[in-house]
């Protein structure tokens, strides 16, 4: 289930959790990996790795993300993993709030897809974006996230009609990834540790996952082993979203 060796590959935001993950994932598997982020390049990626310091929901830097990676070659995968998440209620949520979260999350994903899409089609190649369950089910006081997770949902299904016959498009909806992003999502429940311990009981998998168990979905998502699957959403949450509501341990 590896892909092409020397496939050449853009993951944005693998300087750490779930994209770093998937960096590593396809780097051991032979693609030659750039990936970007808005700060240095982190000490701990592997020399191997393009770093492009690089916003992408700026339009000049995502073209410049994906220029760095045709220097390489053609690229025939593109991960949209840079997300930002802003736990507020409508009421809530500012401008700036919105400017963040919809400018990094749906207009840095339309970007680089933009982008790609041009020598995509011409020679090839699977896009996979990072949507969420929070696009399907609604996490409380997460509002304009989960709709922009659910833009992600939608513009998935759009390429992949758009442009099927060369071009590949899915999304991965990871549920609880335990990374930087979701440890300060806990830490603003009114009791961390009793909201964790909750949302762990409602986990049949009885643990949350790990940034690999999102890796290994998209591995195979860009691999030839998935050449007949395009315009879907997996989802990727230890079972969380199939379970009743009601309260393991109760019965
Ligand atoms: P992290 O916050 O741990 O990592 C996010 C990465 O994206 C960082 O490297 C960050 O680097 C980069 N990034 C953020 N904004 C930008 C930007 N504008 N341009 C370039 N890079 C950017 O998040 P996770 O690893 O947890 O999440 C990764 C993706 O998975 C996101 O899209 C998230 O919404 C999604 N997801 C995560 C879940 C979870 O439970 N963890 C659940 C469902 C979905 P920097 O800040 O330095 O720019």
């Amino acid at each position: 289930m590896t892909i092409k060796r020397n496939k050449i590959a853009i993951v944005t935001g693998g300087g750490r959790g779930i994209g770093r993950a998937i960096v590593t994932r396809l780097r051991n598997d032979g693609a030659q990996v750039v990936t970007c982020g808005r700060g240095a390049r982190p000490q701990d990626l592997d020399e191997s790795v393009l770093w492009v310091k690089a916003d992408v929901s700026k339009t000049e830097d995502a073209k410049r993300i994906v220029n760095a990676a045709l220097e390489l070659g053609p690229i025939s995968v593109l991960v949209n993993n840079a997300g930002i998440q802003v736990e507020k209620t409508v009421r809530d949520t500012t401008d700036d709030d919105w400017c963040c979260v919809v400018d990094v999350n749906c207009k840095g994903v339309f970007n680089m897809c933009r982008e790609v899409l041009p020598g995509m089609t011409e020679g090839g190649g699977a896009i996979i974006n990072l949507g969420s369950i929070a696009g399907i089910v609604s996490e409380p006081s997460m509002a304009i996230y989960n709709a922009s997770k659910a833009f992600v949902h939608s513009l998935t299904r759009s390429i992949a009609v758009d442009y099927g016959p060369t071009v590949r498009c899915n999304a991965v909806c990871p549920g609880w990834i335990l990374t930087a992003l979701s440890e300060s999502a806990f830490a603003l429940a009114k009791d961390p540790a009793k909201a964790k311990a909750d949302a762990l009981a409602r986990h049949p998998a009885r643990r949350f996952g790990r940034p690999e168990d999102v890796a290994n979905t998209v591995a195979w998502l860009v691999s030839d082993e998935s050449e007949f699957v395009t315009g879907q959403c997996f989802t990727i949450d230890g079972g969380l979203t199939v379970a009743s509501p009601i309260q393991p341990g109760l019965f």
